[in-house]
């Protein structure tokens, strides 16, 4: 049994930037609090654990000499200010790629126009950008909700960043029937969704059973197994190696592989040598 991994998996780019923003901070001594867990991975938060970084869920639980953690999904702009007046340090760990959204946003709103931002209304990265076009943004999920919406003026169009490209233009179209104005629309998925979505995509045809890894929390990797799921119905989500059932791949030639972007790399490879165990072992079963 072969185990293949797709082209592009794993940490992204605003996931290693944090994780490294975070040991810097540790390097420097300091008590380290993240607003929110820093990365949906149970497994990669412990490891941190260990090193001394906690969570707090508000931010009013800094204390002082603290050093608070904007994690890469980022906030609004009154709990940035909330931490910075209560913490002795903040890590802005915002992704780039994220505050690109919030920039767009608070720049149409400036301009007193509507923004519709597609993707889920409870992400927080969702609420972060939101926050930026206060009494202008609404967060809409697809296409079927545009019919909630107003009457939008001069809307400005962008999406979660880890939204399916389909999603995103499809929704975009139809939010043309919302205004007599023009319709910005501005692609705001970022390339390590669209490049691991595309990678996965293009292993999914060729192998019998996908193993997608990844928090069940993560957005990313939930989308990563539709993606997946629409070429290969054994495609599974799974966090550890523990949670492989050696049935599903009892007779199975290939194996794909994919990881969400907040998985790290040693919890894939302990996952994809798993896999190639259990391959060695069905391959030694006696043939009935
Ligand atoms: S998925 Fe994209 S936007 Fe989100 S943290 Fe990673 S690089 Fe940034």
């Amino acid at each position: 049994m072969q185990v293949l991994l797709a082209d592009e998996y794993g940490f992204c780019f605003g996931v290693e930037r944090a994780v490294d923003m975070v040991e810097d901070a540790l390097q420097e001594g300091d008590t380290v609090r993240s607003l929110g867990p820093l990365i949906h991975n149970e497994q990669e938060m412990a490891r941190l654990g260990e090193h001394g970084v906690t969570t707090i869920s508000d931010p009013v639980q800094i204390g002082r000499g603290e050093t608070a953690v904007i994690r890469a999904h980022g906030v609004t702009p009154q709990v940035q200010k909330e931490l910075e007046e209560k913490a002795s340090k903040v890590v802005d760990a915002t992704c780039p790629f994220v505050t690109r959204v919030q920039k767009l946003a608070a720049r149409a709103a400036e301009q007193d126009r509507h923004v519709v931002i597609i993707g889920s209304p409870d992400h927080p990265e969702m609420i972060g950008v939101k926050g930026y076009a206060p009494d202008h943004a609404f967060v809409i999920r697809d296409e079927s909700e545009v019919a909630s919406l107003p009457r939008l003026r001069n809307p400005l169009v962008v999406s979660q960043t880890t939204i399916k490209a389909k999603t995103f233009f499809d929704t975009a179209e139809a939010i043309k029937t919302k205004t007599d104005d023009e319709v910005q629309i501005v692609n705001t998925i970022c390339s390590a969704t669209r490049d691991r979505q595309d990678a996965a995509r293009a292993l999914a045809g060729m192998v019998d059973a996908f193993y997608i890894i990844g928090g069940r929390h993560s957005s990313n990797s939930v989308k990563l197994l539709a993606v997946c799921k629409e070429q290969c119905e054994k495609s599974f989500l799974i966090e550890t190696e523990e949670e492989i059932n050696p049935n599903d791949i009892i007779g199975t030639e290939r194996v794909g592989v994919t990881a969400g972007a907040s998985t790290p790399e040693w919890l894939i490879q302990k996952i994809v040598k798993h896999l190639e165990t259990l391959g060695a072992q069905n391959k030694e079963l006696p043939l009935e």
